[in-house]
């Protein structure tokens, strides 16, 4: 059979490009087909000032935690330096009627109740967590049972206080980017247990917010993908795949049809079921990318000249239990200055303001930061925000979310191949899965599925 490439890959993002790096490694051609006119996917830089490109913020993916092996590896043999998260000082927690409290660590010490509350939610969850098989989530006996239910279910079955309901609340909007009534227990315990743990999730120092890396993430990507040259074809979106025993054909925008032995389509699942393919997949995997919507949020950063925030005692750091803005972090750069605020609108409110004019969210989003931080958060040089549920080639972030029924009926057509055709993404990783990591883990995996393959 003639061949253009041993391995097509749909999509440089980490997990496309984590996949063709492997597969040239061990001797392959290989041709990665990306739909955009950049490499990347959901990790990107963006100058904080227009005039100096080498002071960036990332709008997309950017911390990496300590047990992120893969990604904190790659970061080195890249060359690039790491980074921690500003985190000194006391952080806030604002909540209904706007009232504010300071404190110190990951949870928020309302009063002793109310934490005793939290922390016996949180031992069940992981202790939950630790019982889901990671690579078959549906296997346990009590898999149906819990994913049968939604997260705002068990929340309302398990937590007695309210403020402890909000705040777990809050955590899930953070860390899934969802309303906890959009996504079954099963998949927060999956996830969870995919993590390490629930503080490995949600913590800054020790936690997934660590670290982050000098440049700014798209580096990552931008670097892997210039040790590919020319094997990296943008402007190519995949449009229909063709497959039979021989090999694929994949077609896409912008050039000619090309053939391969087998294809990697490294795409959020909801992407790689709106491409055509013949003959059809099975059902199984079709309903699935039918069940994987992706998770709702608007990642929004105000400039100031200093992180003026620092000098108050302040870390930056906040949650807000009534929103609009969920979760804030000092995002300024090594140096300090600028200073930079950044702030998730997620789930309902992503949904709600999407819409609106970046004028609108601008002001929803620095009234928010005013409460928190005082008028000086009022006045900042520079906002930018970058909602990702409109961006033709994601449609949501930070990853995707299984709504009640999805494991269960269909998580064995997640990352089973369909003949030729090989799936990636961090929505198939086993270990951080919706993380860089677990997109650079499951780019690898693939590219060892296929050369396994192969082999026989
Ligand atoms: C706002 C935000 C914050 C986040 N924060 C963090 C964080 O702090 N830490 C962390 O680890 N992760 C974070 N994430 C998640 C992380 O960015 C992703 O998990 C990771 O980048 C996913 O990589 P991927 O390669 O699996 O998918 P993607 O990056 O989505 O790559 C898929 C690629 O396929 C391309 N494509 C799609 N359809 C087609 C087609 N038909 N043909 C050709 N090409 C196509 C896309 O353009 C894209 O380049 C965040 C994400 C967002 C958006």
């Amino acid at each position: 059979m003639t061949t253009d490439a041993d391995v097509i890959v749909v999509g440089a993002g980490m997990a496309g490009l984590s996949a063709a790096d492997r597969l040239i490694a061990a001797g392959n051609s290989v041709l990665v087909l990306e739909g955009r006119d950049r490499v990347g996917g959901r990790v990107l830089n963006e100058a904080l000032d227009p005039a100096d490109p080498t002071q960036v913020v990332e709008v997309g993916g950017q911390w990496l935690g300590p047990t992120q092996h893969r990604a904190r590896a790659l970061a080195q043999r890249l060359g690039l330096a790491l980074h921690p998260t500003y985190d000194q000082g006391q952080r806030l927690l604002e909540r209904r009627g706007g009232r504010l409290t300071r404190y110190r660590g990951d949870i928020p010490v309302i009063n002793p109740l109310v934490l005793a509350d939290f922390g016996q939610a949180q031992v069940r969850l992981d202790r939950m967590a630790k019982g889901v098989a990671l690579d078959a989530p549906w296997t346990d006996p009590r898999a149906e049972h819990r994913d049968a239910m939604t997260f705002a279910t068990w929340l309302s079955r398990n937590v007695l206080t309210r403020d402890a309901r909000r705040l777990l609340r809050s955590a899930l909007k953070v860390v899934w980017a969802c309303e906890p009534h959009d996504v079954s227990l099963l998949h927060v315990l999956f996830y969870i247990h995919s993590a390490g743990g629930l503080d490995d999730l949600i913590g800054t120092s020790g936690g997934a917010q660590q670290d982050r890396v000098v440049g700014g993430t798209y580096l990552l990507a931008e670097r892997l993908a210039r040790e590919l040259g020319e094997r990296v074809l943008l402007g190519r979106p995949v449009r229909r795949i063709l497959h039979d025993d021989e090999g694929v054909t994949v077609v896409a925008d912008g050039g000619d049809d090309l053939r391969a032995r087998r294809v990697i389509v490294a795409v959020p699942p909801t992407l790689a079921g709106r491409i055509d393919y013949a003959p059809a997949l099975p059902a199984a995997r079709d309903q699935l990318t039918q069940r994987m919507p992706m998770g709702s949020v608007i990642k929004c950063m105000t400039v100031y000249d200093e992180p003026f925030w620092r000098r108050d005692g302040l870390s930056g750091q906040a949650i807000s239990t009534e929103g609009p803005v969920s979760a804030v972090f000092d995002n300024s750069p090594p140096s300090g200055s600028p200073g930079v605020l950044l702030g998730f609108l997620d789930g309902r409110e992503a949904r709600r303001l999407s819409p609106a004019s970046p004028e609108e969210r601008r002001d929803v989003v620095v009234g928010a930061f005013t409460r928190l931080f005082g008028p000086r958060a009022a006045r900042p040089l520079r906002y930018l925000d970058k909602d990702w549920s409109t961006e033709p080639f994601t449609r949501g972030c930070y990853a995707a979310v299984m709504p009640p029924g999805a494991w269960t009926g269909f998580g064995p057509a997640l990352r089973a191949p369909v003949g030729r055709i090989h799936w990636a993404g961090t929505e198939t990783a086993t270990i951080w899965n919706g993380y860089i990591d677990g997109a650079i883990r499951s780019g690898e995996d693939a590219a060892a599925e296929v050369l396994r393959a192969e082999a026989n």
